[in-house]
Formats: structure tokens, sequence, C-alpha cells
């Protein structure tokens, strides 16, 4: 079996982590920061596997071997110089930081002990402060590695001590590594491999052409979002996440098709400038019916930007969603 995980695109950063595993010192810790679902957890995992390896390889990427026994514990995630962090709640308070200070207390077995805080933005002060102070005075031979969408959301105090690796949307080139895809499918993923598998998921097409059919709606009527379309397929935080980013998809296309930012200047290569290539049709009737001009698009934008950060800090995601298409 094996127990690297395939790393697409990303060579610049894997070289830049290679090197620095080469050199005298490593940085106490990183923060891997970019597009959720790109592949950062997988390069934290695999560079884990390289500091701990038992057998490094000679590698301008990273040097871990994928077979031997540290490399199988750290894959199956049972290595006990490894703590993963993560959490399903809306903050990550100071008790679900308390295993590091366990973690670290413990005597070392290994010349490493790595510490991954996966989706670091949700670190509430008092647990961000708590990993402050052990940041400020490090144990030797310990390695944080902090996983965040954007380095914006990590509290500038402890931005100040990592260093910061920054990860870029796959290529479509990159993603048809992955396998064979709809063409529409590989440039609406706008270069995450999440949602590329997700939209290759029955369920999701089903969800994306509810999706537009409520954005149609929406278009044509601004409340039409408490309708109970919506309502019934898009619940919870997370399809209505899914719900704002097929909008902004949409809307990105509408400005391509009104000449907006990005505009195509012929129409025989609108189509392929498009995220949702697969929809022209629709998208040119939507178009011609609801006549967005430049400014409403923009403020249509603005509004789902709004809806997507509200989804990320209210309690209740349909409410929120509710009040702000209502206003
Ligand atoms: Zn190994």
């Amino acid at each position: 079996m094996a127990s690297l995980e395939k790393i697409i695109g990303h060579r610049r950063q894997l070289s830049v982590l290679s090197h620095s595993l080469k050199g005298i010192r490593i940085p106490t810790g990183y923060l891997f920061a970019g597009l959720n679902g790109i592949g950062k957890s997988k390069v934290a995992k695999t560079l884990a596997q390289s500091l701990l390896c038992e057998n490094p390889v000679s590698s301008e990427m990273l040097p871990a071997c994928g077979v031997c026994g540290s490399c199988h514990r750290i894959f199956g995630g049972n290595s006990e110089s490894v703590l993963w962090i993560a959490t399903d709640d809306l903050q990550m308070k100071l008790e679900d930081v308390q295993p590091i200070h366990q973690f670290l207390n413990l005597r070392a077995i290994s010349k490493y002990r790595i510490v991954i805080l996966d989706q670091a933005q949700k670190l509430n002060p008092s647990a961000a402060n708590s990993i402050l102070k052990v940041l400020e005075e490090p144990p030797p031979d310990v390695l944080f590695i902090f996983i965040s969408p954007s380095p914006q959301q990590i509290l500038p105090t402890l931005l100040s001590r990592l260093q910061m690796i920054l990860f870029y949307p796959l290529s479509v080139d990159q993603l048809k590594e992955l396998g064979d895809f709809p063409d529409w499918a590989l440039r609406a993923s706008q270069g995450s491999v999440e949602r590329l598998l997700q939209m290759n998921d029955p369920q999701q097409t089903k969800y994306r052409l509810h999706a537009f059919s409520d954005f149609r709606r929406w278009m044509e009527d601004p409340q039409s979002i408490k309708d109970p379309l919506v309502r019934d397929t898009f619940k919870d935080r997370d399809s209505l996440m899914d719900l704002s980013k097929y909008f902004l998809s949409f809307l990105r296309d509408l400005s391509v098709l009104q000449g907006g930012p990005g505009a195509a200047s012929d129409t025989t290569s609108v189509e392929s400038q498009l995220l949702n290539p697969d929809l022209t049709k629709e998208l040119l009737s939507v178009s011609a019916e609801a006549k967005p001009d430049v400014i409403s698009l923009r403020d249509r934008i603005q509004k789902v930007f709004q809806w997507e950060q509200s989804l990320q800090s209210t309690r209740d995601p349909l409410m929120a969603t509710e009040i702000l298409f209502l206003n």
C-alpha cells in the first residue's frame, strides 16, 4: 500500500520546503496558505513524513520514502510524533488546543515532533494566545504547520512567528492528472481538487443545477431566496457555502457575457472563457431576460461575498441567508 499522498502541482513550494530541510535550521512554524482543497494538508503530511522518515530518499521535492514504518504510521494517522488538530465547530477553542501542551510535555521519542493545525483561521483569541506562548519559547525540534485559506485570517502576532508558504489554485492541466473530467467541471472547480471531485459526484451535479435554477430566480426576483426550493436543497452551512460559490461562478460568467471585467471580445470565444460553459445557453437567456448592468452585477457579487462571510460566522446559516437576501 502506498503511504505517500500523491501531490499534484506545487513544485516550487515543495522545492522550497525540501531546501529548508537540508538547511541548518528548520523554522519553528510554517503557515500554508491558499484556497481550500488544493493539497495543503497533503503537503503538510508529506513534510512530516520527510522529517521523520527512516530512509529518506534524495529528492528535489520532499525526501519521504513512503515505505518505512514511520512514513506508514504518519500516513495512517497513528504516529505518536505527529499531532493533528482540527475541529468541525465554527471556532477552535482553548480546549481544542490543550492537547498540544500535553503532547509537548511528553518526552520526545523521535528527532522531531510536528503539530499540524488544520483550518487555523478558526483559532479563537484565547486558543491563539495559548499557542503563541509556545511559539515564543519553542521547545527544540518541534515544528508547527498552520493551514489556512488566507494569511489575513491569522492573528498578526502568530503570523509574525511563522514562515509563510503560499499555495495557488491548480491549473486545468494539473487537474487533468486526476483523471477524466468534463471540461466544464475542470474549469468550474477553479483550481480546487476538492471542488472538482465534488462536482463529479452525481448528487453535486444535481445540486449545481438546483443552484442554477435558484440563481435564475434570484436574478429575476431578488427576494426569491426565501422560497421553498432553496430551503429544501440548501439547508445547512456547507450546502449554503456551496450555493454561494455556485452563485459567484454564475455571476462571474454573466459579467463575461455582459462585457464586464474579463469580457470576451467576440462571441465565438465567449464559451471558452466561462466557468460554466455547459450552461452557456441558459446563462445567455438569464442575461437577456434580467438584463443586469455592470453596476447591478457588481452589487450582486458584493452581496454574495457578504453572504459567504456571514455563513462562516453565524450560528444560523439559513436565517442569515434569509435576512441578507430580504434586505
Ligand atoms: Zn520513510
